[in-house]
């Protein structure tokens, strides 16, 4: 049975048709209407439609939405997504139902994403974190088998808790000092490599000056960087009771050595010593718009 999964990105949404071994047996992208949701949601429920009538073993009624939070995604609510400001207020839920035969479910991204990694690690363990590091920073958990999604989908905003204290950087969406997201994410790293060499510093270019020692600044910046990360994980396990954590997002996808240092931390740092400590990093090429297949298993 096929399903019907929708991916929408800040920059672009894609609307896939996925199988239950996580396959994407056809997809198709568009620029996300940033300024007009009701666009946005009518080329979707169009495309969706095609899917309809050109596959026969399709699951009908089914269309999984991931979309930007925070969101109410027991309604399908636009609350106030940072990158979607014109979205705020918009029912996505009301919205499709009116205009389609479709019942929509929506989760944010990273719930979507962990469904599809525990799918390969399930043998093992019953119980993940999965933090993404990426432009943004977003984690989620599946407690016994099952996801935990809070009171409105909303659990695992971790971007916007404090790791450093003395950060002199404000965050400019939750107005904090020091936040994860601001300190550790992507972002952060081109950031802080931007204002060390006085001039534009990609991600990428920041990790390769770092892994060949170029710049005496940079290696202390980046020594921080993943000094915080390892707290912060170590906090994750500590605050979980967990043993399996999957990183998953861009910056994961680097040279930087996240498995190896992350579990020399927590061995060194954490209370319970005899048992191991698990880092896997993601290798799922699309694992949102795949995982999106289990967010109504049947
Ligand atoms: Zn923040």
């Amino acid at each position: 049975m096929l399903k019907i999964c929708t991916d929408i990105g800040g920059t672009k949404t894609i609307v896939g048709l996925i199988d239950e071994h996580l396959a994407v047996i056809e997809s198709q992208k568009f620029d996300t209407y940033i300024n007009d949701p009701e666009a946005e949601f009518s080329e979707i429920m169009s495309i969706a439609n095609k899917y309809k009538e050109n596959y026969k073993n399709i699951d009908q009624n089914t269309l999984n939405i991931a979309m930007p939070g925070p969101c109410d995604y027991t309604k399908g609510l636009f609350l106030n997504p940072p990158n979607l400001q014109d979205y705020i207020g918009f029912n996505a839920g009301d919205y499709i139902k009116q205009h389609s035969e479709f019942t929509p479910h929506f989760v944010n991204d990273t719930d979507a994403a962990i469904l599809a990694e525990y799918q390969y690690i399930k043998s093992e363990t019953k119980d993940i974190i999965y933090l993404t590091i990426s432009t943004g920073i977003g984690m989620a958990y599946i407690r016994n088998g099952q996801l935990i999604t809070g009171v409105d989908g909303n659990f695992g905003e971790i971007g916007h808790t404090i790791i450093k204290n003395d950060s002199n950087y404000q965050c400019p969406v939750c107005h904090q000092f020091g936040c994860v997201e601001n300190e550790l994410s992507g972002l952060a790293i081109s950031r802080k490599a931007s204002d060390i060499l006085e001039r534009k510093v990609s991600t990428r270019e920041a990790i390769d000056i770092f892994m060949n020692k170029a710049d005496e600044n940079i290696t202390r910046m980046m020594d921080e960087v993943l000094l915080l990360t390892q707290q912060l994980c170590n906090n994750l396990y500590n605050i979980f009771n967990v043993y399996h954590i999957v990183l998953g997002g861009g910056v994961t996808q680097s040279v930087l050595p996240y498995k190896e240092m992350i579990e020399d931390y927590t061995q060194k740092h954490h209370l319970i010593q005899k048992k191991p400590f698990h880092i896997k990093v993601s290798d799922l090429k699309v694992n949102v718009l795949t995982g999106l297949y289990f967010v109504n298993p049947q």
